[in-house]
């Protein structure tokens, strides 16, 4: 059996709803990508279907084959409150929703990432992905909104993170 839900036409992509735990306002529609930053090259297109298991790549920045993984080090379930750094700086609310969903969820990495990860390099990272996937003039965001993606989704990240990875051949 074939899960059918919904998918992005686009690029093929498993999408999930950002807004459950949002109260009020339904002012956008709350889908997204399902990957740790949204991508920046192209705009969700919501459709009805099977989403193709994705290829692993570097979470960070998209390099084929990440050799480590990152588990969430957080249960929510296991405790009524918990804390997490977020930096909102130029975030919209589905862009901070994404960021705060990724707690629940596996990074992975390439070797080069891992580095970057083990020295706490957010600024670097953020070049690499910047530099290895640039922002098109023509695409549905700026740079300064993927700059902003990339920094609130890893300041999530290493606030529920710090711990050493696993190899990914693990999973
Ligand atoms: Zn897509
Ligand atoms: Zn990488």
């Amino acid at each position: 059996m074939e899960d059918i839900g919904f998918m992005c036409a686009r690029c093929g992509g498993e999408v999930h709803d950002v807004t459950h735990n949002r109260e009020g306002a339904l002012d956008t529609v709350g889908y997204r990508h399902n990957r740790r930053v949204e991508p920046w090259d192209h705009a969700l297109e919501l459709a009805v279907g099977t989403a193709a298991p994705p290829d692993p790549t570097c979470d960070f920045c998209a390099a084929p084959d990440p050799s480590w993984l990152y588990y969430p080090t957080l249960d929510p379930e296991a405790t009524d409150m918990f804390e997490v750094e977020l930096d909102t700086t130029h975030l919209s609310d589905d862009d901070t929703a994404v960021a705060v969903l990724n707690m629940l969820y596996p990074w992975l990495a390439c070797d080069t990432c891992s580095v970057l990860v083990a020295d706490r390099n957010i600024d670097l990272l953020i070049e690499r992905a910047l530099e290895r996937c640039p922002v098109p003039d023509d695409g549905p965001v700026d740079e300064e909104t993927v700059r902003a993606r990339l920094n609130g989704s890893l300041s999530v990240f290493f606030s529920t993170r710090p711990g050493r990875p696993q190899p990914s051949r693990a999973i």
